[in-house]
């Protein structure tokens, strides 16, 4: 029974901090359009980080698949709104060592290395001036024509793209052997450092699925941190070899759903909803 009551307040305090958010999108949105944001304090310095995680850009009939209309929409929102397009390695300068960021900072991820990232979203986010991380399947970058071509890839980089890894095969780790999972993430990491010229530091795990092996495992392999699909901001409370980020999934109304998913994860860790 209390078990039960429990569990319907967390729902409620849940619904309402979602209701208030939904709520207060109309007036934020026009106080942007109005110009009324300009002069928000500074004093972020402490603040955890949204780290978006996008996988394609298209239309497909997919809740991974975000239409280019929907991903611009969601860009323009947030350049209207001041964020910063930021690399992992600002990121984690930030949190190990409290190097500052720009005010409103954003990580976007993409994972897998699809072809739409340089056909439909690379022209887009160049377009407001931002910049994400990759993470490359890299038996099928540069292998299959649903993928982006190791050229791509380049071009990307040059203008401040990062690629990290997400393996050879896109096996879960969890679901190998220790070699096996030794391999998927040595020989991925070697493959990007021949195409790109230096060796990716960052990895971001396939399905998401990580434990505590496969974490010691990727540190053992040489990466400096890791991505995972578990919703939350990356603060320094984070795990680097787990760090937490916000999965952007198309839906019936997308936008707002992204808009729900960034603004609620701070009310949520405020609140200690997610991240104990
Ligand atoms: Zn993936």
């Amino acid at each position: 029974m209390v078990r039960l009551s429990r569990r319907q307040g967390y729902l409620i305090v849940l619904g309402l901090i979602f209701l208030f958010l939904l709520a207060s999108s109309t007036v934020s949105t026009t106080a942007v359009i109005a110009g009324h944001n300009s002069n928000r304090p500074a004093s972020v310095s402490l603040a955890d980080v949204p780290v978006l995680n996008y996988h394609k850009v298209d239309a497909l009939h997919h809740a991974l698949s975000i239409p280019s209309e929907e991903f611009e929409e969601q860009m323009a929102y947030l350049s209207r709104n001041g964020f910063t397009t930021i690399t992992p390695d600002a990121l984690m300068a930030y949190l190990n060592h409290g190097k500052a960021l720009p005010e409103k900072p954003i990580l976007i991820t993409f994972d897998d290395g699809y072809l739409d990232n340089f056909t439909n979203a690379y022209p887009i986010m160049k377009k407001y001036g931002f910049t994400a991380t990759i993470f490359l399947v890299t038996s099928l970058v540069g292998h299959d024509e649903r993928f982006m071509t190791w050229d791509q890839v380049r071009m990307m980089q040059q203008d401040g793209f990062v690629f990290g890894s997400h393996t050879v095969s896109h096996t879960p780790l969890t679901k190998l052997s220790r070699e096996q999972a030794m391999d998927e993430l040595v020989n991925s990491r070697k493959e990007i450092e021949q195409q790109l010229g230096s060796k990716p530091k960052y990895f971001a795990y396939p399905t998401g699925a990580y434990n505590l092996p496969v974490e010691e495992l990727v540190k053992q392999a040489g990466y400096r941190a890791a991505f995972t699909i578990r919703y939350g901001q990356a603060g320094t409370e984070s795990n680097p070899y787990a760090l937490e980020r916000i999965p952007i999934f198309k839906g019936q109304q997308t936008f707002r759903s992204f808009f729900v998913r960034l603004n609620a994860a701070p009310v949520l860790e405020r609140f200690g909803l997610i991240r104990n």
